[in-house]
């Protein structure tokens, strides 16, 4: 499981999360949901350490994957990278590389090497999994930009798989997709999640409920840092949210 622990972030002298704290349990996706500006997305990428990337970004509490804080000193970047994976609002595949390297390249990143017949094996594995086999296996040196938008969303999934992730994070991964194509992500995530902890943050209140089973919102309100106003199992915090703001949040009413 991963969990995040009285986290706060400041750009420059700015603060946009304020002591969030919420445990991701292994086997379950959890959606992040949230008005525009109140630190989903920068909570995301700290829970990756994406966020020391920025020079002006600092931080405060402990990000613990099963007991290990990702920021010990100890920990290197790479160890962080090949366990938790990461996929973006906008498809973002090599374009010139073909659909086969693109998989690939999820192991270099990593900077695992692998022979030719293990990489085979797991780019058939990844696309599998990403829900993209079928589509492609005719077509494994085609460019991946010649794809679909949403079948470069899955190529990404598939990418960020190569290196076996224990989680993955995923930051409105349906939001540059057509509505066919957000199903098939969505059922790609719901088979995935039987071996890959899912965190979503999204914007769709129907793809919430569809896809997690547990929910955090937060919110960044009158010159506060954005918080967790209340988080808990999905379907009870939908039908029957605690505080009055999740309750006009999730029903459009923001
Ligand atoms: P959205 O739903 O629009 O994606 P979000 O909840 O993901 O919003 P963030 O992108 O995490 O929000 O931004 C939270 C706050 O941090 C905003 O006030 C934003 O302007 C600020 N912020 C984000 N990234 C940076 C950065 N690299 N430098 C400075 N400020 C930043
Ligand atoms: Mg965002």
């Amino acid at each position: 499981q991963l969990e995040a622990r009285s986290i706060s972030a400041w750009f420059g002298d700015h603060q946009v999360l304020r002591d969030v704290s919420l445990t991701m349990p292994a086997g379950r996706v959890t959606a992040l949901i949230g008005p525009s500006g109140c630190g989903k997305s920068t909570f995301l990428r700290i829970l990756n350490r994406m966020h020391e990337l920025v020079p002006s970004a600092s931080l405060a509490g402990e990000v613990l994957l099963d007991d290990d804080d990702i920021y010990d000193a100890g920990h290197r970047l790479v160890d962080a990278r090949k366990k938790i994976g990461m996929v973006f609002q906008k498809p973002n595949p090599f374009p010139a590389m073909s659909i086969y390297d693109n998989v690939v390249a999820g192991l270099k990143l990593a900077g695992i090497r692998a022979s030719r017949s293990e990489k085979d094996y797991l780019v058939e594995s990844c696309l599998q999994k990403g829900g993209l086999w079928n589509e492609v296996k005719d077509r494994l040196r085609a460019p991946g930009g010649g794809l679909s938008g949403g079948q470069q969303q899955r190529l990404c999934i598939a990418r960020s798989l190569a290196v076996k992730p224990r989680i993955l994070l995923m930051d409105e991964p349906c939001s540059a997709l057509d509505p066919t194509s957000t199903r098939v992500i969505e059922e790609t995530m719901l088979e995935l999640a039987q071996e890959v902890t899912i965190v979503i943050v999204t914007h769709n209140m129907q793809q919430a409920q569809r896809v997690s089973q547990q929910c955090a919102f937060f919110l960044a309100s009158q010159g506060q840092p954005g918080h967790i106003v209340e988080h808990g199992d999905t379907d009870a915090m939908f039908a029957d949210p605690i505080d009055p703001r999740t309750f006009d949040y999730v029903n459009g009413r923001f």
